[in-house]
């Protein structure tokens, strides 16, 4: 008889998993698959991936890859060579007829640089007929039938082995709005603690006026998060500045470290322009530049270090934007190398999962087998995707973990 597989929910999990399962059958797997999705349509957060145009994997090798995802790069390393991204590629383009292009930083895209081209080829390949909309399981049982998968609206369908792919908590109005955690827990699964990440910052208000000034300028430094006056992460690459904050990838990169209470204790985020001189190197560089040009005024010999708007209004900050070289006083200079080299901006409050491109946290990986992807608490049941403890940095990182739990899960449940 053949196996019935329920996935719960499509997004890229379920849907790579109701792919890979649809290309076992056309190779002789005796298996029916049932993917069981909450909203009108599957696939809504796919859909705004990588701006739209869905960054769908990243054709690092494993070894390298594995070091994007965290305390769960271990953990994940194992799908990730049983699945990497070559063969990601490989079955995106031969199977359903996507061609890929690369980009910088081995990041992946359509040709068409349409998210809904990926999208479109998923639902194509897998066949209406087993994708079912509108199914919000809010219940999972076994009983001498099976396993018992009912919605909301009393709907039921019951299968020999479930696949839970429900998401996280982030971006909620696309579905994964972390109801998919109390179906793991009714199976006694444990949540680890859940915090947005791959998310911008807002500042507090007196710092704002300085992001909203250079709102859109985008410069590579060294970021650093404060909590409770110690330092909690520290990052480099590009800091993009908004009305609201500071986002970008650094920004998001250190996200995912910011605890829930920093709006109730000192939290900030210190941005480093120069964070290839050490303080004192710098204040020994820009002393000279000062020497050197006593008619220069102070801010036009900052942009040697930052971009002229972000140089201005570093000034404003320091209060030197009417001085010249000749004029500054060490008390002067010091107040504006600190800016550059320690620019302060204050959190006012942890990050929404609304605004978050992904959950840390989830269910716990000591509970799931890194091998299958199966419940070490039911034989019956699979966990996959962003529902788990992994969370991957940007970059293509994040649908390739689901499509590779995907397989190894899939590939176990047809042994
Ligand atoms: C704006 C944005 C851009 C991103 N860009 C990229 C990118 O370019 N590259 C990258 O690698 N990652 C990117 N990510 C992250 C990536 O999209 C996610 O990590 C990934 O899509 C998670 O897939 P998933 O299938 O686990 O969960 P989801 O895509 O969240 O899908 C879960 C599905 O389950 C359904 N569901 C939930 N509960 C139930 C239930 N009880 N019953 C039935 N159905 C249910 C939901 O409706 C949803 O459709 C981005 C994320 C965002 C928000």
């Amino acid at each position: 008889m053949s196996v019935r597989v329920g996935i719960v929910g499509g997004g890229m999990a379920g849907l790579a998993a109701a792919a890979f399962l649809k290309h076992e059958k056309e190779l002789g797997a005796d298996v029916c698959y049932t993917v069981l999705e909450k909203g009108e349509r599957p696939g809504r957060k796919l859909l705004m991936t990588g701006k739209g145009r869905c960054n769908i994997t990243n054709r690092k090798a494993a070894s390298k890859l594995k070091e994007g995802y965290h305390e769960a790069g271990n953990y994940i390393y194992k799908a990730l060579k049983a699945f990497d991204p070559d063969s990601a590629v490989s079955f995106i383009e031969e199977i359903l007829g996507v061609p890929l292009k690369e980009e910088e930083n081995n990041r992946m895209f359509p040709v068409t640089d349409k998210a809904k081209t990926i999208l479109d080829a998923f639902e194509k390949y897998i066949g209406p007929e087993s994708i079912v909309t509108e199914f919000n399981c809010e219940d999972v049982d076994i009983d001498d039938d099976g396993v018992v998968l009912t919605a909301e609206d009393g709907r039921r369908a019951i299968v020999d082995v479930v696949i839970l792919a429900c998401g996280g908590k982030s971006f909620p109005a696309t579905g994964s709005d972390g109801s998919g955690y109390e179906l793991a827990r009714s199976f006694g699964h444990t949540i680890t603690p859940l915090v947005p990440a791959l998310v911008g910052v807002d500042v507090a208000s007196e710092d704002r006026l300085f992001t909203a000034a250079v709102s859109g300028v985008s410069v590579s430094a060294g970021a650093n998060l404060y909590y409770d006056s110690r330092k909690q992460a520290a990052t480099a690459g590009d800091v993009l500045f908004t009305g609201r904050g500071v986002s970008g990838p650094a920004i998001m990169e250190l996200s995912r470290d910011i605890p829930r209470d920093i709006g109730q204790r000192d939290g900030w985020i210190e941005i480093d322009f120069a964070p290839y001189l050490t303080d004192e190197d710098f204040d020994e560089e820009f002393t000279k530049l000062i020497d050197s040009k006593p008619d220069t005024k102070l801010t036009t010999l900052a942009s040697n270090y930052v971009p002229r708007s972000v140089a201005e209004n570093l000034g404003v900050r320091a209060g030197v934007t009417e001085l010249y070289a000749s004029g500054t006083v060490r008390e002067k200079r010091k107040a504006y190398e600190k800016e550059i080299k320690h620019l302060t901006l204050h959190i006012e409050n942890a990050p929404d999962y609304k605004d978050a491109y992904v959950t840390r946290g989830g269910v716990s990986l000591k509970e799931v087998d890194r091998e299958t992807m199966r419940s070490k608490l039911s034989d019956r049941m699979y966990i996959i995707g962003e529902m788990l403890d992994i969370d991957g940095v940007s970059g293509g990182y994040n649908l390739q973990a689901c499509m590779s739990e995907a397989f190894i899960a899939v590939k176990n449940i047809l042994i």
